[in-house]
């Protein structure tokens, strides 16, 4: 599934098309369009609304948390990558794509989606920036919070890796960045948020803003590419990596469920607190 390192590179991706007219809309597959982030119904007027974009400058494309944002003059759209959902610059239609934009450079970017959980919404430009952040935190990347913060906005006796899910609380945090951030903050995934301290807090702000530059990195050079190719290349330090040893420490790295999600730690460098 789509992280936010991997929605923040889509939104790269799409940057070089800001200033650009768009010329032709393709649909190709209208299921993906829907009239709400949050629904799966499709969207009945959708494909009219989004050839109202032609003629239009795109502008530069936004991003919160896991959603992304793009104005073309009064026009805009919304994009949930879903789990396989992304965004393809090409000359040819790919293959599962479900929206396409043609711009006057002859570029035409393609939403592609094998397994439609993903989403484009067209909705009206004025309307963007109030839909991506409605019911978000801050966003994890681009406004990272101190330690003191992320105390104050976590005030709950739920399990830290847990809540650190909740993008009311912060926008953007996965759970395989969840996992590895307290890997890196040596902090175990069941520590209740009350019972972390100023220092462990301040260890989890400092590792989640370096947990997710890594993720950036790794985006670049392709590294998680696994998660949607079927590339068998672990990159992370222990997710995925249950019973193999620590990289920090030599434990023996533990794999659980935690509400539904895999979780993963180290026993011996990230112990329960008590
Ligand atoms: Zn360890």
């Amino acid at each position: 599934m789509p992280e936010l390192p991997e929605v923040e590179a889509n939104r790269r991706l799409l940057i070089p098309l800001a200033g650009h007219r768009v010329t032709a809309v393709h649909l190709p597959d209208p299921t993906s369009v829907r009239p709400a982030l949050s629904t799966k119904s499709k969207d009945a007027g959708g494909a009219e609304r989004l050839t109202a974009l032609v003629g239009q400058v795109a502008d530069v494309p936004t991003r919160k948390g896991k959603r992304l944002g793009w104005t073309f003059g009064p026009h805009g759209l919304l994009a949930h990558l879903g789990m396989t959902g992304r965004f393809v610059v090409a000359d040819a239609e790919p293959r599962w794509a479900k929206v396409g934009i043609t711009f006057d450079d002859g570029r035409t970017v393609w939403f592609v989606d094998p397994r439609r959980f993903g989403c484009v919404v067209p909705v009206d430009a004025a309307k963007v920036s109030a839909a991506l952040s409605q019911g978000l935190g801050p966003d994890a990347l681009d406004d990272p919070q101190s330690g003191a913060q992320l105390a104050a906005r976590f005030v709950t006796p739920r399990a830290i890796k847990v809540a650190l899910l909740d993008q009311d609380r912060l926008a953007g945090m996965g759970n395989i960045h969840a996992v590895e951030a307290l890997w890196r903050a040596h902090l175990h995934p069941d520590t209740r948020c009350v019972d972390l301290d100023a220092k462990a807090w301040d260890a989890l702000a400092a590792a989640i803003t370096t947990q997710l530059h890594h993720g950036l990195d790794l985006v670049a050079a392709d590294g998680i590419a696994y998660l949607s190719d079927g590339v068998i290349t672990n990159p992370f330090e222990v997710y995925g990596r249950a019973g193999e040893a620590c990289r920090r420490c030599g434990g023996r790295i533990q794999g659980e469920v935690r509400a539904g999600r895999s979780t993963f730690w180290c026993p011996d460098c990230q112990p329960q607190r008590a």
